[in-house]
C-alpha cells in the first residue's frame, strides 16, 4: 500500500491535501528547518496564522526548498483584533506580505470571537469574501466556529466557508459541529490532532497500536483521516515529522474506529478555550 496523502475536494471546487503540518508554537527561528524538514519528507500542506508571528519563515522555507508555490497548499489565518473589515484587509495584505506571495489557497477567520465586535463576525467574513472574489484568496474558511456562528453565516452572508477547523482529537471527538459542516459541505479540519501528546499514552489507543504494528500517533492520526477530517500535526522532531506522515500505508478496522471514538469525554476532553467565550486579543 503506497503511502500517498490524499486530495479532499472543496464546495468551491479547489483540493487540499488531507494531511498537512502545522506550525504553532514553533519558534520563528526555528519554523524553516522544522517545514523545510517536513518539505523534504513530502508534505505539501502547510498551517500557519498571523498569530503564531512565523508567516514569513514558513514562505522562506517553501522558497529554499525549491518548490513552485504551487505545489504547496499553504494556509493562514486572521488575527483576533483585526475583524473590523478594513483592519482584516490590511492584515491580509500583511499576511501575503510576508510570505512572499501573491496568493493564499486557503484564508481562515481564526476566531468568531462572539463577545466582541458586537458579537458582528459576518462583517468579518464579507471581507474575506472580497479576497475570494479577487482571487487573492483560491479558498475562504473558518475557525472554532460552534453551530450558531454556522447558522449565522448561513442566514447573511453569500459563501459557505470551504472548511472549518476545530479542536478535535479522541478525547473531543467534537461530533456536533462535525455534523453541521457534514451537512452543510464544509470539511472539518481537526486541530491539535493528538491532543499535543495526550492521547499518545491513552492505553486503548496504545493496544491498538500494538495490534497494528504502529505508533500511538500514527494509529490517532489514521483515525481522524478514516473519519474524513484534514489533520496537521506539529512537530519539530525530525523523527516524528516523518511518522506522522506515515498514515495512508495502513487502516484500522472498525472495530478499532469504534473503540477510540468511544474515548470521547466530550466538553471535558477540551484542551484549549472554548470558543464560545475565547476573547483574547493581542495588545
Ligand atoms: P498536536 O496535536 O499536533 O501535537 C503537537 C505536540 O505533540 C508537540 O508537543 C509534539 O512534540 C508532539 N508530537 C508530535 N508528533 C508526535 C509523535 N509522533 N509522537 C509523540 N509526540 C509527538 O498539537 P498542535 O496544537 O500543534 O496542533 C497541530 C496544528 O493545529 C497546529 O500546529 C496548528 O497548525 C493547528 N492549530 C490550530 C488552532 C486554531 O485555533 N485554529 C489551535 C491549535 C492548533 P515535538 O514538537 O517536540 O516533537
Amino acid at each position: 500500500m503506497a503511502n500517498t496523502v490524499p486530495d479532499i475536494s472543496l464546495n468551491d471546487g479547489n483540493t487540499i491535501p488531507q494531511l498537512g503540518f502545522g506550525v504553532f508554537q514553533i519558534e520563528p527561528e526555528d519554523t524553516a528547518e522544522a517545514v523545510g524538514r517536513a518539505l523534504e519528507v513530502g508534505y505539501r500542506h502547510i498551517d500557519t496564522a498571523e498569530m503564531y508571528g512565523n508567516e514569513a519563515e514558513v514562505g522562506e522555507a517553501i522558497r529554499s526548498a525549491g518548490l513552485d508555490r504551487a505545489e504547496v497548499f499553504v494556509t493562514s489565518k486572521l488575527n483576533n483584533g483585526f475583524h473590523r473589515p478594513d483592519d482584516a484587509r490590511k492584515a491580509f495584505e500583511s499576511t501575503l506580505a510576508a510570505l512572499r506571495t501573491d496568493y493564499i489557497d486557503l484564508f481562515l477567520i481564526h476566531w468568531p470571537l462572539p463577545t466582541r465586535y458586537d458579537g458582528d463576525f459576518v462583517s468579518t467574513w464579507k471581507a474575506l469574501e472580497e479576497f475570494q472574489r479577487d482571487g487573492r484568496a483560491r479558498s475562504i474558511g473558518v475557525s472554532n466556529f460552534q453551530v450558531p456562528h454556522l447558522a449565522r453565516l448561513a442566514a447573511e452572508a453569500d459563501v459557505v466557508p470551504a472548511v472549518n477547523q476545530v479542536e478535535a482529537h479522541p478525547y473531543l471527538a467534537n461530533e456536533e459541529v462535525r455534523a453541521y459542516d457534514r451537512e452543510h459541505n464544509i470539511v472539518t479540519e481537526a486541530w491539535s490532532p493528538i491532543a499535543q501528546g495526550k492521547v499518545l499514552d491513552d492505553p486503548t489507543i496504545v493496544d491498538i497500536a500494538e495490534q497494528v504494528g504502529r505508533t500511538p500517533a500514527q494509529v490517532t492520526l489514521r483515525w481522524h483521516v478514516q473519519r474524513g477530517d484534514i489533520v496537521f500535526p506539529k512537530s519539530t522532531t525530525p523523527k516524528r515529522i516523518e511518522e506522522n506522515f506515515r498514515i495512508f500505508d495502513f487502516t484500522l478496522d472498525d472495530a478499532a474506529m469504534d473503540r477510540i471514538s468511544s474515548l470521547d469525554r466530550g466538553e471535558a476532553g477540551r484542551r484549549g478555550p472554548n470558543p464560545d467565550v475565547f476573547d483574547y486579543v493581542p495588545g
